[in-house]
């Protein structure tokens, strides 16, 4: 039986989110006329030989004043789409001066959650809202570094790299996939750098398990397209877009943001996306 949608998102959420990915995609290509980047030969085989995502085999080099012109543009944007939380990103305006880039960007690569707790103490705002604004204004950064290869990393990743819910570019943990309409192949979606990659169609991608009948699938009510995957093994869930139904394709980053409620129903259920240190979005 399906299930029914249990929460209405607040209203101007999901534009929020869109007109964030236009403003990154603005700054994207901006980026992509001044940045000198070479690629890496044969990054399949590097990341199945190092077991690490490729930006942290080849590290990510980012001009710290364009970097911090890029948070500047960013906090504007935000000023003026959260007047809510103002104060604190004037806060941050004026910090604008006295942060070390380099540093902020290698732990930003690394992820190092406990280093953005004691700065976002230091600053007085809250870790996520901290990370939520670094990262952001990072992202089109990550993704000019990732667009040379994805065609590469794109399919049977598997066979290369057994962390299917971890970015083989930027690292990042996913919590997205579609269903390739012609096929119905699995790609996993990182919302950070936009890289996609291939993960065995039934197996549960935070343990492995693929014993018939212990990975279910939900859906809710009127929607034939967004659907839960859960694995009864590890209680696991995974948001996927089947682009079946429909046959087209969909904008995942906007996707990942409208499915809230499929986060909310799994977590209900008792399923858990195994996030590691908290969803940023
Ligand atoms: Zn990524
Ligand atoms: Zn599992």
């Amino acid at each position: 039986m399906p299930s029914k949608i249990p929460v209405e998102l607040p209203s101007g959420y999901v534009e929020f989110f869109s007109d964030l990915e236009s403003w990154q995609n603005e700054q994207q290509i901006k980026l992509q006329a001044v940045m000198q980047l070479e690629k890496a030969e044969e990054p399949m085989r590097k990341i199945a030989k190092h077991r690490r995502p490729m930006i942290m085999i080849t590290g990510l080099e980012v001009d710290p004043a364009l970097y911090r012109q890029l948070l500047a543009d960013l906090l504007d944007f935000l000023v003026e789409q959260r007047p809510d939380i103002k104060t604190n990103l004037e806060e941050l305006q004026h910090k604008l001066p006295d942060f070390d880039y380099p540093l902020l960007v290698a732990r930003l690569l690394e992820q190092d959650m406990e280093y953005f707790g004691d700065l976002a103490g230091a600053l007085n705002i809250s870790p996520e809202l901290l990370i939520f604004i670094l990262d952001h204004a990072l992202r089109p950064y990550l993704r000019v570094y990732a667009a040379p290869y994805q065609a590469e990393l794109f399919e049977n990743t598997y066979h290369h790299w057994d962390l299917p819910t971890i970015c083989p570019v930027c690292g990042s943990k996913s919590h997205f996939s579609r269903l390739r309409a012609e096929d119905g192949r699995r790609f996993m979606f990182c919302d950070r750098c936009f890289t996609e990659w291939e993960t065995r169609y039934l197996e549960c991608v935070h343990c492995g398990n693929d014993e018939p009948g212990k990975i279910n699938y939900i859906a809710v009510e009127n929607d034939a397209s967004n659907q839960l995957y859960i694995c009864d093994k590890c209680r696991g869930y995974l948001k996927t877009y089947d682009e079946r139904p429909t046959g087209m394709p969909t904008d995942l980053f906007v996707a990942n943001i409208q499915t809230i409620y499929l986060d909310m129903l799994a977590e209900q259920k008792g399923y858990r996306n195994h996030n590691g240190h908290g969803s940023d979005q």
